[in-house]
């Protein structure tokens, strides 16, 4: 815990991380540093299951490119107890219940009134205790799902990227039946014990946001600021990916591009160096300001590596 406040980094261990990965968490840590910050580390390792291995090579990776964090990496797996307290919390306010439905079930259910498309259609909400044990016992060995309790239907935040960002929210699972603590609920959890106070994260995670507002709001933790980073395309416009080519560090390394190299050309994309600068990240540090980042993705061109970047 710090007092003055903390920005975060906080890869899922699923392998390399690629350009972009290494982009959002350069910015997150140029964010939190120019506005004096610590900066943490956190393994999202919840839903995949620990993989020390991607883990390490990972906090290598950031290293190499020139990212530092206080203090040891957080390991989200090892934070169950503290989880299920706050599911214990919500629960204690009569804000969780179980829900034995499957996907399946759920695409095919009609929508209940006023809820956005794909919402959790709310089948197994309003449950009396026999309907619950039957339906809990005609899923067996399989165990429920918990669901959040709202009636609210969408939330807006205010981006310092995007501005106002109004996304949906519905009863969304807090814990997954094979018993995977839910994404919203640990990030929620993990970044307001670990000091958090600003998030810089991809925009892909935008609409994520409102969900994890409200359970800061039902847990009465503090809400961080939020910045989300428009993301890297590869060439196609899609979101960049491997089938891209070299785009981690170790593909760039066998082409003859060091770590320096590349953080200079995602320097480069981010606006703050010209073209044959180089600068370390702390040098970056005074150059960096929120308002010049550029707002539309970038497309990451392997060919015009050498020229444009
Ligand atoms: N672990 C997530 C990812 O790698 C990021 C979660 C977050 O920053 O809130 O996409």
């Amino acid at each position: 815990m710090t007092t003055r406040g903390a920005g975060r980094y906080a890869p899922s261990p699923s392998g390399r991380l690629h350009l972009g990965n290494l982009r959002t968490a350069m910015v997150a840590w140029l964010f939190a540093k120019s506005t004096g910050r610590d900066f943490v580390m956190r393994i999202e390792d919840v839903d995949r299951g620990r993989d020390a291995g991607a883990a390490d090579e990972q906090l290598a990776e950031l290293a190499a490119i020139g990212i530092d964090w206080n203090g040891a990496p957080v390991y989200q797996t090892a934070r169950r107890t503290r989880h299920e307290a706050a599911i214990a919390e919500l629960a204690s306010q009569g804000l969780v219940y179980e829900c034995t439905c499957t996907r399946r079930e759920i695409l095919e259910a009609p929508s209940a009134p006023h809820a956005a498309p794909g919402a959790y259609p709310g089948t197994c909400r309003n449950r009396s205790e026999a309907e619950r044990t039957a339906a809990r016992a005609a899923i067996a060995p399989r165990e429920p799902a918990l669901r959040l309790r709202t009636d609210l239907h969408e939330m807006s935040f205010n981006d310092l990227l995007l501005g106002e960002v109004t996304a949906a929210i519905d009863d969304f699972v807090l814990r997954r039946g094979d018993g995977a603590i839910a994404y919203n609920l640990a990030v929620v959890v993990d970044d307001a014990d670990m000091g958090v106070d600003q998030v810089v994260r991809g925009d892909d995670l935008a609409s994520s946001t409102p969900r994890q507002i409200l359970l800061q709001q039902l847990l009465g933790l503090p809400t961080p600021e939020y910045a989300h980073v428009a993301l890297v395309l590869g060439p196609s416009g899609a979101r960049l990916a491997k089938r891209d080519g070299a785009v981690t560090l170790e593909d760039l390394a066998e082409e003859g591009i060091s770590p320096e190299d590349v953080r200079d050309q995602l320097a480069t994309s981010l606006g703050l160096i010209s073209a044959g600068e180089s600068l370390s990240l702390e040098q970056l540090v005074s150059r960096f300001a929120p308002s010049k980042l550029p707002r539309e993705p970038w497309i990451w061109r392997p060919e015009a590596r050498e020229n444009d970047c």
